[in-house]
């Protein structure tokens, strides 16, 4: 199969780049934290919160030769050791991007390309409201390690995992962290926890990313029960439960 991302990109002049594995740790059964070695990539990096670059990976499921590209967050870049991380959830079903993780031994190597797309918080910002799923959080940390000592963040995140108390999490004295329970439908808790502990002030920026339903029900939130305008909140679809991308 015609692999036409690819296409678009070299259209678009975006290079891609050789990234190999250096390590892995897994910090639970089902989040691995992987290093790759990409010195060229890490010194030309511009870092900002949620920064993130495609990952191209074999999807034989689609063809012998064909690779799929997936959104991972950069953690810990490292310019002059010329290293990165990458943190993956390791989700049951089955996906080029997941399968390829959970396989991956040191000396792997893939290409990645990047995607510079800064989002910068609002001038005089004193509340950052931070919401997703597992995937979200590399982007989550990123924004409370950037943010100044006058920004106070509250987190939620929905998972219903025995261990996520051994998830990474960047903490302040002054941050909230709140893990919520997920119901049947994604994003419902997340929602419901948003509205009963979180109340409009003045200043503040909310964030959010993850599974499209969990989204678009905290969107909800952010614009009806929080009445923030258009820059003062950003939410992103991550992935799609179900929907596999070419
Ligand atoms: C900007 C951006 C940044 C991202 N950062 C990260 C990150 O740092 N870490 C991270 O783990 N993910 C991150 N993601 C999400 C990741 O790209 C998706 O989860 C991706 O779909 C995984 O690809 P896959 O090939 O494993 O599965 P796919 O081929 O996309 O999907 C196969 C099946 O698995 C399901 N699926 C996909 N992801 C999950 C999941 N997390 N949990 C349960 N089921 C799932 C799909 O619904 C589908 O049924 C990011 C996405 C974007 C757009």
């Amino acid at each position: 199969m015609v692999n036409w991302q690819r296409g678009v990109m070299r259209v678009m002049n975006i290079a891609n780049h050789a990234v190999t594995v250096t390590s892995i740790v897994d910090l639970t059964p089902r989040y691995r934290r992987i290093r790759f070695s990409a010195p060229e990539l890490a010194q030309q990096l511009d870092v900002f919160p949620t920064a993130w670059l495609r990952l191209w990976v074999p999807n034989p499921e689609r063809g012998e030769q064909h690779v799929s590209q997936r959104g991972y967050t950069f953690v810990g870049v490292d310019a002059d050791a010329g290293t990165f991380d990458l943190e993956f959830v390791l989700h049951e079903t089955r996906g080029p991007a997941g399968d390829w993780a959970k396989q991956a031994v040191v000396g792997d190597s893939v290409e990645a390309a990047l995607t510079p797309a800064k989002i910068a918080l609002p001038e005089g910002t004193r509340e950052l409201i931070l919401a997703g799923d597992v995937t979200a959080l590399p982007a989550i940390n990123s924004w409370i390690a950037d943010v100044g000592e006058g920004v106070s963040a509250r987190v939620f995140i929905e998972d219903g995992h025995d261990d996520r108390d051994q998830l990474p999490a960047e903490r302040r004295p002054g941050d909230t962290w709140d893990w919520v329970t997920p119901t049947d439908t994604r994003g419902e808790a997340l929602a419901d926890a948003l509205r009963a502990n979180v109340s409009q002030s003045a200043r503040q920026f909310a964030w959010a990313a993850g599974e499209k339903t969990l989204v678009k029900h905290v969107r909800h939130v952010f614009k009806d029960h929080l009445g923030l305008l258009r820059g003062q909140r950003f939410s992103q679809f991550y992935w799609i439960e179900g929907h596999s991308p070419s």
